[in-house]
């Protein structure tokens, strides 16, 4: 059976000044696939990212979310964002994680109205199946990175999405958790038949994971399903960074110890 279609680009292209730092990608995604999106610094990821959520307008090519051009797309509670520095909250931040987690809902209930109890019931199940429900009153800031973290995607899941978009989610998440971590995307993906779009680094686990890859450097090098990226050597994967991978690896460690 074919499945629904929930994002394309067609030959997108864009820049920020003259440079193009994206370059003529087309890209479909499936309902229910896990993708992970990786390349290296500066490659254009997170760029990528802001296109399919309308914060970046491509210069050339078009954009279509679930079937709709995202010029006239208007179910923008479909799709879930936790952003890179989601966990980053230091102790002093004055909010519990159930004020944080209701945020998400604000699209939903409109201006000038107030949240109820039946929008405090939805941030507590979207807690729930984050495992973080113990924590409701806690202040965010109290928390660990990868509390922090499950907080956000608990807030992401408060409006129901479809498909939700997680950049660099394991960065900050300490080395130990970042297997439960993964099993609870899995959890979101298999039983909650949510479709994930994630950026990351984690070149060497991520296809134990995801059911596809994406590789970019401008444009798309490689796209496909994990066991063929897993096929790859090193000198395919240098050929595709454009740079040799250890040297990645090297930086990305060097980022995660700042
Ligand atoms: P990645 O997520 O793969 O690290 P980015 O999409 O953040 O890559 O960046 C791609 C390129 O665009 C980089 O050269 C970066 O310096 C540049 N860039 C990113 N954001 C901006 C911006 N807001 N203004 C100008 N240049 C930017």
């Amino acid at each position: 059976m074919k499945r629904d279609k929930i994002i394309e680009m067609e030959q997108v292209s864009f820049k920020y000044e003259k440079e193009w730092v994206v370059e003529r990608v087309d890209l479909t995604i499936e309902q229910g696939q896990f993708l992970g999106l990786v390349g290296p610094n500066g490659s254009g990821k997170s760029t990528l990212i802001k296109l399919m959520l309308g914060i970046n307008k491509p210069d050339r090519g078009a954009v279509k979310l679930f079937g709709q051009s995202i010029k006239n797309f208007n179910q923008w509670q479909e799709i879930g964002f936790v952003s890179q520095k989601a966990n980053s909250f230091n102790s002093g931040f004055p909010a519990t994680v159930l004020e944080v987690v209701k945020t998400g809902l604000v699209s939903r209930i409109g201006t000038f109205k107030f949240f109820n109890r039946k929008h405090k019931e939805k941030a507590i199940e979207a807690l729930k199946t984050v495992e973080m429900e113990e924590y409701a009153n806690s202040n965010i800031g109290e928390l660990s990175g990868g509390q922090q973290q499950r907080v956000f995607i608990a807030r992401a899941l408060v409006s129901d999405p479809s498909l939700l978009i997680l950049d660099e989610p394991t960065v900050g998440v300490d080395a130990k958790h970042v297997t439960a971590f993964y099993d609870l995307l899995r959890k979101l993906n298999q039983e909650k038949g949510i479709s994930l779009l994630m950026v990351t680094h984690d070149i060497g686990t991520i296809t134990e994971h995801a059911t596809h890859v994406v590789c970019m450097n401008k444009t798309v090098h490689f796209h496909g399903a994990s066991e063929e990226y897993k096929e790859f050597d090193n000198e395919d994967l240098n050929r595709l960074y454009g740079h040799s991978v250890q040297q990645l690896t090297h930086n990305h460690e060097h980022e995660v110890s700042q």
